[in-house]
């Protein structure tokens, strides 16, 4: 888990206990204004309330006749509110998430992370990513017919076909996590084919099953490198070893001499050491990879003993279905 989002989980439901408390104190004083017998029961509950804590503390259990009366009085008051039209809970504890009362745990002895934290994360790393949780950019929402079905140049497929079966490879690789029998991908063509459709739509399902995710364009991997080279930073740990790293557009970042290729080398080469899955797109053909990035990267790539290899070809979709 990303550290960092994971805090802003915890601070945003700090903020919600906060406003949850301000609703009660809202409440109270509202019908405090509004409805003096119902804030005589109150008084009276809160009395007990008092009696029995009190006795808690002076190591005493808590007698039986004190739980009913508490029942009684907060009943007569759940009964009252009714009567006044108003909903029978008004007054009772306000929380969002039933489970852990928003308070982001759940359990007594050994206390864990709610599902609504884990909920709230996976929200909180789509936004980072730019991938809304019904956003468009999902494999349901794919559209085979912003795609050309007439045969390609050279090519018994159209590129309506093609694309459906790179997305089928890209739903399955993504299904089959952690027990893919590849474990990279790079997906290879011109610009407006649908590689990053297709990286959020698969970033966008495993972060729903839970899998950490980190999609980054290449030109942010850059800055991460820079920072890390010249600043020694550790910002590239994380890039190093997130289970599944996504590349977006890779060649689109500029080459800083002793940065770029090196820092690509020691991604690739260190996350294949630790079996860790890296998802790339790019521009570039192998042989335009091999020139930019040297042979030992571009081989480390495009090696199909461990990485699924998808070229795309086609018409720029974003041109209009011309
Ligand atoms: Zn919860």
């Amino acid at each position: 888990m990303r550290e960092e989002l994971l805090r802003e989980v915890f601070l945003d439901l700090q903020e919600q206990q906060r406003r949850n408390e301000e609703t009660e104190r809202f409440r109270k004083r509202d019908i405090r204004a509004r409805y003096p017998e119902i804030a005589a029961m109150l008084e009276e509950r809160e009395g007990l309330i008092r009696e029995s804590v009190q006795g808690i503390l002076a190591g005493r259990t808590v007698p039986g006749e004190l739980e009913t009366r508490m029942d009684a009085v907060s009943g007569k008051i759940r009964r009252a509110l009714k009567e006044k039209g108003l909903p029978e809970d008004y007054l009772a504890p306000v929380y969002e998430c039933p489970l852990c009362r928003d308070t982001g745990y759940t359990g007594d002895r050994i206390r864990e992370k709610c599902a609504c934290v884990i909920r709230r994360y996976q929200e909180k790393l789509r936004q980072a990513m730019g991938i809304p949780e019904n956003g468009r950019e999902t494999f349901e929402q794919f559209d085979e017919t912003v795609f050309s079905p007439e045969p390609m140049e050279d090519s018994r497929y159209s590129q309506r076909e093609l694309m459906n079966r790179v997305r089928e490879a890209c739903e399955a690789w993504t299904d089959a996590w952690p027990d893919q029998p590849k474990r990279d991908m790079l997906l290879s063509g011109k610009s407006g084919l649908g590689k990053t459709f297709l990286l959020h739509a698969m970033a966008g399902r495993l972060i729903g099953r839970g899998v950490s995710v980190l999609l980054i364009s290449s030109y942010s991997f850059l800055e991460t490198a820079r920072k890390s080279y010249f600043e020694h930073d550790g910002g590239m740990e994380e890039l190093i070893s997130v289970p599944v790293l996504m590349l977006d557009d890779l060649g689109s970042e500029p080459l800083i001499q002793n940065v770029t290729i090196e820092q690509l080398f020691n991604l690739v080469s260190e996350r294949q050491r630790r079996n860790l899955a890296t998802v790339i797109s790019t521009n570039l053909n192998q042989e335009e990879l091999r020139s930019r990035y040297t042979e030992r990267i571009a081989s480390r790539l495009t090696d199909t003993r461990n990485c699924l290899y998808l070229p795309l070809r086609g018409r720029d979709i974003r041109n209009g279905r011309g």
